[in-house]
């Protein structure tokens, strides 16, 4: 029997909720390409409840108890002394999601000594140490597709949040103002722009194809090229570079994994060759973007926004520059964990586990690391090493 260690975010300051605001959400049963969504054998959840909050527990608790499995949940996660930690050193598997995520860093990893597989409840592995992984023998698996089309929406929305002032203009009306100047001083038209993805795989994709409709011109840059069809159905320009595709966009969307290779790849080298008033929306990795230079970028002008929702470390520090620089458009980290995305991915890790306990293999495209090196979605969309470095940060968050 195994003992399962789930990090979740915790309930909602007023209590787990007891309603929810709309009755139902719609089924996906496959995701665009024809992947099917997640086929566990059952699930014990409602769809459209709170899943992965400390009480949702991602539905799992009835299914692992009765099991005979031993099933922990915790949203107390950094610094030596969480219970994260201690209870870490006799798991064999850990759950947690991107949005509060377990820093599994190769020391924790080697006090984890049964430890057998770490699952991503949603996508993007970047918190485990994937090299200390390799070297351990130990499974990283993720819902690949999950909240692919989540993000998508959250990108879309804003790209025209930032570029139509959309934030600001509410805050006047809030603070009971009609400020029309103060609004529209800062305020576009998306038509016409150059807007280019950073990573065309299943979120960047999906953003170009949802832009398609406002009648911008499309760029994309991504190690593997997009099908001829693809390419024409979608206007798209291909760059074989970021560095080559940057300087010629209005709007850049950042939608590629961290890891070594993209990690910092944004930085004062690579923005100060982007056209001034630049919008970026980075809902992949905050630390594919250096956190210092962007804030920078915003105070100098050389960009007209940043939003997205992702941070590093997570949660972050309440000085962290993100919070206070001017122009950006952040939100904490939210846009895969929708309720709609929650059924799905909870239905996923269930699928994982189901599998590692029934001895089964796991479908291809949820693996990251296996059998000591990068396998499946991992080996097509990843690079070898660690992305973890400096996570001890988030421990500040508490303090
Ligand atoms: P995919 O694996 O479908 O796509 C990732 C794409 O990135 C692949 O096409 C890959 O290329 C490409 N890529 C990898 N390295 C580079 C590089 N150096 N330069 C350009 N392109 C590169 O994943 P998703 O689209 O579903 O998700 C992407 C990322 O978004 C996740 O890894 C995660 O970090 C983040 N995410 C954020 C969420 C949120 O809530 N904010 C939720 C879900 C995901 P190829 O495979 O062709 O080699």
């Amino acid at each position: 029997m195994a003992k399962v260690l789930c990090v979740l975010y915790d309930d909602p300051v007023g209590g787990y909720p007891t309603t929810y605001a709309r009755d139902e959400v719609p089924a996906i049963n496959s995701y665009p390409g024809g992947q099917s969504a997640p086929t566990p054998s059952t699930i014990d959840f409602t769809p459209g409840e709170l899943l992965g909050s400390v009480s949702g527990g991602l539905g799992l608790r009835d299914f692992l108890e009765s099991g005979g499995h031993t099933f922990v949940v915790t949203s107390d996660k950094d610094g030596a002394d969480s219970e994260f930690d201690r209870e870490l050193v006799d798991a064999d598997i850990v759950i947690s999601q991107p949005f509060w995520p377990a820093y599994l860093t190769a020391e924790r990893i080697a006090k984890a000594k049964n430890l057998k597989m770490a699952v991503t409840a949603g996508i993007g592995s970047d918190h485990v140490d994937l090299q200390a992984a390799i070297e351990r023998g130990i499974t990283v698996t993720e819902v690949t597709f999950s909240n692919s089309i989540s993000v998508a929406e959250h990108v879309v929305m804003m790209i025209l949040a930032l570029v139509r002032n959309y934030i600001p203009s509410y805050g006047w009306v809030v603070r009971g103002g009609w400020n029309i100047a103060d609004c529209a001083e800062r305020s576009y038209d998306l038509e016409g722009m150059k807007v280019g993805t950073v990573a065309a795989g299943r979120i960047g994709s999906a953003v170009l194809r949802r832009l398609k409709p406002f009648d911008v011109e499309l760029h994309y840059t991504d190690r593997h090229r997009l099908s001829a069809e693809v390419e024409e159905d979608l206007g798209l320009t291909f760059h074989e570079t970021t560095a080559e595709m940057v300087p010629l966009l209005d709007v850049v969307t950042i939608n590629a994994p961290l890891y070594p290779e993209t990690e910092g790849l944004f930085d004062e080298a690579l923005l100060s060759t982007m056209k001034r008033g630049a919008y970026i929306v980075n809902t992949a990795r905050g630390k594919i973007c250096d956190r210092d230079a962007i804030a920078r970028a915003l105070e100098s002008g050389q960009l007209a926004g940043y939003a997205g929702d992702v941070w590093f470390p997570q949660p972050p520090p309440a000085d962290h520059p993100w919070r206070s620089m001017p122009h950006h458009g952040m939100t904490p980290h939210i846009s895969g964990t929708s309720l709609s995305a929650q059924a799905r991915y909870a239905a996923g890790t269930r699928e994982i586990l189901e599998c590692f306990f029934e001895g089964r293999p796991i479908r291809d495209e949820y693996l990251i690391v296996d059998g000591g090196r990068l396998a499946g979605t991992g080996a097509h969309s990843y690079g070898e090493g660690n992305a973890t470095g400096g996570s001890e940060e988030a421990a500040r968050f508490k303090a």
